[in-house]
């Protein structure tokens, strides 16, 4: 499989330390408020990147963090928690909103069939690893002491802007809102790694450590939850685009200076969904959400096939226009998946035939809108439908899209209409007037066609017999 690789700037061959385990590790959410379906947007195209790991053959241990304390409203180290914030804003404790939003998350994953990581781990459950890892910080002279505060030295670094040395549109997502200058930072892009001192005092969770009662700043959370349940080697970090800088740059400088060697083999990063007015943010207040998808009508799945049908390397704008186009495109998918019979043995050329677009799509730098080209293929292909169904359900591992269940839904759902509209007096009369048209009895064909009409039954003839309808 080829990836691009945020760290390199460049597509490469994916080889893990290990095919059996490869190791991912997630950024997951700041639950201060519910996930917009940007944020979702990012959690789907990982879901996919899991998913298509395990298609292709690989075992995967996938680990991801909940944001419960430390990521301050600025990404320069300034601002409130969100998570204080969070619960100002709706009168409960901080660990009341944790809980509710991270229930809220994965409701919206399950929705959206984003499976669950194999690890799971709340950023409060870690503090004794945090610590461990500032002290070494400090005691190998990586970081320092002001304020009250331990810092992040940079200039102990060899090299700082992993991704951002390149790229000037890179650097632009780390523009930070509202920065008031830190005076106690040795040098600018210097980052906390513990708070003791802040102007607020009124953190609500804080915690002993050797440098006072305090609380952990956000990205050394990202790197100690992945080495505790991953190791000091990691396959793959993902996250989206703006956790790039400082966030993921900060994890590794901290990561490295800690372990002394290379931490991250390859950086995915999904880029923004965006609105006509920017980047769909939840500080803004005002988003999208899947429940309010769902209250407009919406199934989640077409919200799921709206974001498989791009890149995840290119920026998606949202528009309910878009949304119509993937829920019409989604229902005649469905409907024509509908229509195919179960009959038959597989074709295995057929299938493998298949399967080999499907796969090249997933390889080529997870190309989701080729692998939904794949899927078209398989309805027009040149085999039985057995070979389809088996062809869609095994694409459906990793696009989850529901493809077969919601096809048998349908299926459902019209054979139950058909019957609720069923009338065996009608069907007698439609039969009777079949048989005199055979038997040439026009009149008396006419008299029950006239008859039906008066009833506000209309007869419709088809090739396949007559049928009717009330009108
Ligand atoms: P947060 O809950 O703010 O920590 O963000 C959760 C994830 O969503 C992170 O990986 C972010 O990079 C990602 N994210 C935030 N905004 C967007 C957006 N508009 N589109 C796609 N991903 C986003
Ligand atoms: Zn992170």
């Amino acid at each position: 499989m080829y990836l691009y690789n945020s760290a390199t700037h460049k597509k490469e061959l994916f080889v893990p330390n290990n095919p059996d385990l490869v190791k991912m590790y997630t950024c997951g959410p700041t639950v201060y408020h519910y996930a917009h379906i940007g944020n979702l947007r990012t959690y789907i195209m990982e879901d996919v990147l899991e998913k298509a790991l395990r298609y292709v053959g690989y075992g995967v241990k996938r680990v991801m963090n909940i944001t419960d304390v430390g990521h301050l409203a600025s990404d320069a180290d300034t601002g409130e928690d969100k998570m204080l914030k969070g619960a100002k804003r709706e009168n409960k404790t901080v660990m009341e909103i944790a809980q509710y939003y991270t229930d809220a998350f994965f409701a919206d994953c399950e929705k959206l069939n984003i499976k669950k990581p194999d690890v799971v781990e709340p950023a409060t459950n870690c503090i004794d690893e945090y610590i461990e890892m500032v002290q070494k910080l400090l005691n190998d002279g990586k970081a320092y002491l002001a304020g009250g505060n331990v810092y992040f030295d940079t200039s102990s670094l060899e090299k700082y802007y992993v991704f951002n040395d390149h790229n000037e549109e890179d650097l632009a997502v780390g523009v930070r809102e509202g920065v008031e200058e830190d005076t106690n930072k040795k040098n600018r892009n210097d980052f906390v790694l513990w708070f003791t001192k802040s102007k607020f005092e009124d953190q609500a969770l804080k915690w002993d450590s050797p440098w006072g009662v305090g609380y952990p700043g956000w990205h050394i959370e990202c790197s100690c939850i992945s080495m505790k349940h991953l190791g000091e080697d990691l396959d793959i970090h993902a996250g989206g685009i703006d956790n790039a800088f400082p966030h993921h740059t900060n994890e590794i400088a901290q990561s490295e200076s800690y372990l002394g060697h290379k931490w991250c083999n390859y950086w995915f990063h999904v880029h923004h969904l965006n609105t006509d007015t920017g980047k769909m943010s939840k500080s803004k207040g005002e988003f999208l959400t899947v429940s309010l998808l769902e209250s407009k009508g919406y199934d989640p799945m077409a919200y799921r096939l709206f974001c498989l049908q791009s890149h995840y390397r290119r920026n998606l704008v949202f528009s309910w226009e878009n949304l119509d186009n993937a829920v019409v495109a989604y229902d005649k998918l469905i409907a024509k998946i509908a229509s195919l019979k179960d009959e038959g043995e597989v074709e295995a050329d057929a299938f493998n035939a298949l399967k080999e677009r499907f796969v090249g799509a997933l390889n080529g730098d997870l190309n989701t809108s080729l692998a939904v080209t794949a899927v078209y293929d398989v309805l027009k292909a040149k085999c039985n439908d057995a070979t389809k169904l088996a062809a869609l359900a095994d694409f459906d591992q990793v696009l989850s899209l529901n493809l077969l269940s919601a096809a048998e839904n349908l299926r459902k759902k019209e054979a139950e209409e058909a019957a609720a509209s069923a009338d065996p007096e009608i069907d007698a009369l439609v039969a009777a007037r079949t048989e005199a048209k055979k038997a040439k009895n026009w009149a008396e064909a006419d008299r029950i066609r006239d008859e039906l009409k008066a009833r506000g039954i209309e007869i419709i003839d088809t090739p396949q017999g007559a049928k009717w309808r009330k009108v």
